[in-house]
């Protein structure tokens, strides 16, 4: 009975691992597809210098529009494409449309950088400097210093030196790279003297409830900290009200994103948004 039992769950193994091979095939058929009709749209969401109320720059976040007009999340599809080379053709389309975006709005009057999200995998992948260096060619009107690039504290730790040398290269490109949901990856603190990378991202998990949690505001307060005395910039994510931006101000953390300054929005909504946006009150010193 035991033998039969035990081949029985290999087939049921199988059956599984098949069945989620088949749905794997079929999200990456739809994103090519999405891709092609032009259905992977990044929006924007602006980073403000809470102190001056200067909008410092961008952040591009990627959406699956759907023909049906809803949106699809990025953690909806992404994480399951990860391990697949298509992800790597999404990352480069990514940079392509920040690039070219950067261009259309710098034609319009407005320079401001923007920031992309890159995985782990697309980052340590054979090629990944060179290919962003040709796409900088395609856009020569763009300067790389208007380019920035985030990854996740987590992505470089496992493998950290060659993540180093990576960091290393895009800046000598002029890229900057911002390690993001920092505080959530678990980094040993010699790690940062090791990362070539120039910004902190504090998760928006600690900004949500540092007024409420001590534990949070220590982190917080921490990062900050970190970031001084290792000579990083810091920004804050999730910035969802005037006053979490007023507490940042007094720490010391001056560039701040999140719902309460604006949502991510599609690129066409951002230069009528910049007219028109206004400086929560207490926010200028
Ligand atoms: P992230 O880079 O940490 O981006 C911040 C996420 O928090 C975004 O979610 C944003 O919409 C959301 N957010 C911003 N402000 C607030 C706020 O005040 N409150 C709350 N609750 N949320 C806020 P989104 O767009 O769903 O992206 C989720 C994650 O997916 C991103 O986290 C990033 O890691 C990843 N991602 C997004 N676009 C790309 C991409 O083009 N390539 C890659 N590899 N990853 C991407
Ligand atoms: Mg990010
Ligand atoms: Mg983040
Ligand atoms: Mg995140």
């Amino acid at each position: 009975l035991s033998k039969r039992k035990g081949r029985d769950q290999v087939n049921w193994f199988d059956a599984e691992r098949e069945r989620e091979q088949t749905q794997l095939t079929q999200l990456i058929k739809d994103l090519k597809g999405a891709m092609h009709r032009q259905q992977l749209v990044l929006y924007y969401q602006p980073k403000v210098d809470m102190r001056t109320c200067r909008i410092v720059g961008a952040e591009a976040l990627l959406r699956w529009q759907r023909a049906d007009g809803s949106l699809v999340p990025p953690g909806d599809f992404l994480p399951h494409i990860e391990n697949h080379p298509f992800s790597i053709e999404v990352g480069d389309y990514v940079i392509n449309q920040a690039l070219s975006q950067i261009e259309a709005w710098q034609q319009q009057g407005i320079e401001l950088p923007v920031s992309v999200n890159v995985s782990a995998q697309q980052l340590l992948a054979e090629g990944f400097v060179e290919s962003l260096q040709r796409q900088l060619n395609r856009y020569p009107k763009v300067a790389a210093s208007a380019f920035e690039i985030e990854i996740l504290e987590s992505a470089a730790i496992g493998k950290i030196d060659e993540a180093a040398k990576v960091i290393e290269r895009c800046k000598a490109l002029g890229v900057s790279v911002s390690l993001d949901d920092f505080g959530t990856g678990y980094a040993a603190l010699d790690y940062l003297k090791r990362l070539p990378a120039q910004v902190l991202k504090i998760d928006q998990s600690f900004v949500r409830d540092m007024q409420r949690d001590d534990a949070d505001m220590a982190i917080v307060k921490g990062i900050i900290g970190l970031a001084r005395a290792f000579g990083f910039d810091v920004i804050a994510e999730g910035v969802e009200t005037p006053e979490q931006g007023r507490v940042l101000i007094e720490l010391g953390c001056y560039v701040g994103q999140g719902y309460g300054i604006a949502r991510p929005m599609p690129a066409a909504e951002l230069p009528q948004w910049l007219n028109t946006w206004k400086c929560p009150d207490g926010w200028h010193s």
